[in-house]
């Protein structure tokens, strides 16, 4: 639709509402605004491609925002429903003023009724390229009045992430939509994971939206995300909804959800158990604990020759006292070098030791992508006594047949 007839056609133009649900409540928390216009044949159109259009002029773009935050705001105000109202906003145009005009209307909607903790300001700043600081500074402002700041179609990448932490986001609105057609997307799952941990780390929610398959909402849970968006759920309508309309529903696949996951670990568990047995069992058997450290690996090699691949020991900071018992093309092989190299560096390590000691019973690893191969790998992870670990890497080939080991 051309953009001067969407300007001189503005008593067209209508707020829509597409719920947000709660992962907790599994209620509806809130709605996002989105412009909507009634073409003549009455059919209603979006107007995302005006809004990112590159060729439309920015006046027109804070005009027609102007009139959808309004007409939405009115109807908030009227709906005496509770829950929060998330109000897009693009930070180039934003800052046009500093933020003032959209501070006034929000303040505006304060005098008819409005709480300003009840706004949540949705911002994308992908290609924002203006002063860092000012906007910083307009959104800390903001947030002395209740405002909250949502941080819209966050992507993950590592500038991304320095970034985001320095705006103090209450929210952070991640896009599923990658994963609808490619769910094996490991490197997009990766990044996610990292995303959910900075959240964690700042102390800002995540939303994940465009949720439009059951995976997508199992993955949502998963990871953490504490509030779900997408047609899956609901689409964007004209009006606003009872807030328990989902609730059963929702309910429902999240015991769905545990069930499966729960299987999952306690296969994991299960697993760590039989294998400490085996091992309890052979560790007793040898005459004295002192034989050989690599005569000793070379028999646990042996006898879970179909499960791992790599067998090393360590102390308890971390320095190997055995060489690698690696297996190459069936074989097992000795590698020397590896011997008195520190391991105390990578990630868990310490806490697992730790973990291992206290509890005096192994552990098995998540699963990560093994630095040689970089195919995705388990490690399980043994106290020995007097000091000294045991570490097996279990095979891809292993894990892969065993299925509930691996995702
Ligand atoms: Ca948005």
């Amino acid at each position: 639709m051309d953009p001067l007839d969407i300007i001189s056609n503005s008593e067209k133009i209508i707020p829509y509402f597409q719920p947000i649900f709660s992962a907790d409540e599994h209620r509806i928390i809130g709605y996002e605004v989105l412009g909507r216009i009634i073409l003549e044949e009455g059919t209603v159109e979006s107007l995302g491609p005006f809004f990112t259009g590159n060729d439309i002029p920015d006046e027109y773009k804070i005009e027609v925002d102007e009139i959808v935050t309004r007409r939405a705001l009115d109807r908030f105000v009227l709906s005496e429903g509770e829950g929060l109202i998330f109000i897009n906003r693009n930070a180039r145009l934003l800052m046009v003023d500093h933020g003032e005009s959209f501070l006034q209307m929000i303040q505006e909607y304060q005098e008819k009724g409005l709480q300003l903790s009840r706004v949540v300001l949705e911002l994308s700043e992908n290609s924002f390229n203006g002063d860092f600081e000012q906007l910083v500074h307009v959104l800390l402002y903001y947030k002395t009045y209740g405002i909250k700041v949502a941080i819209d179609n966050v992507g993950g990448n590592i500038g991304e992430l320095d970034r985001l932490s320095k705006f103090s986001p209450d929210i952070l609105k991640v896009d599923l939509s990658q994963l609808r057609n490619d769910a094996g997307n490991k490197i997009y799952k990766d990044i996610l994971f990292s995303l959910s941990m900075l959240a964690r780390k700042i102390g800002a929610s995540l939303l994940f939206e465009n949720i439009e398959i059951n995976y997508q909402l199992q993955f949502a849970w998963l990871n953490g995300g504490r509030y779900y968006q997408g047609y899956y759920l609901k689409p964007p309508a004209s009006d606003f909804l009872p807030s328990e309309l989902l609730k059963d529903k929702l309910r429902e696949k999240c015991q769905d959800f545990i069930r499966y996951e729960k299987k999952h670990l306690e296969a994991g568990y299960q697993f760590a158990e039989e294998l400490h047995k085996k091992i309890n069992g052979m560790i007793s058997q040898l005459k004295k604990p002192a034989e050989d450290f690599d005569q000793l690996l070379h028999k646990l090699a042996v006898t879970f020759t179909d499960q791992c691949f790599r067998l090393y020991m360590c102390d308890e900071n971390g320095f190997q006292v055995t060489s690698n018992i690696l297996k190459e093309d069936g074989d097992w092989k000795v590698h020397q070098q590896f011997k008195g190299k520190n391991w105390s560096w990578r990630p868990y390590f310490l806490e697992n030791i730790i973990r291992m000691r206290i509890n005096k019973k192994g552990l098995l690893s998540d699963i990560y992508s093994d630095i040689d191969s970089g195919e995705p790998i388990r490690t399980y992870s043994y106290p020995l006594g007097n000091g000294l670990y045991l570490f097996m890497d279990l095979s891809y080939e292993f894990l892969f047949e065993e299925d509930s080991l691996l995702y």
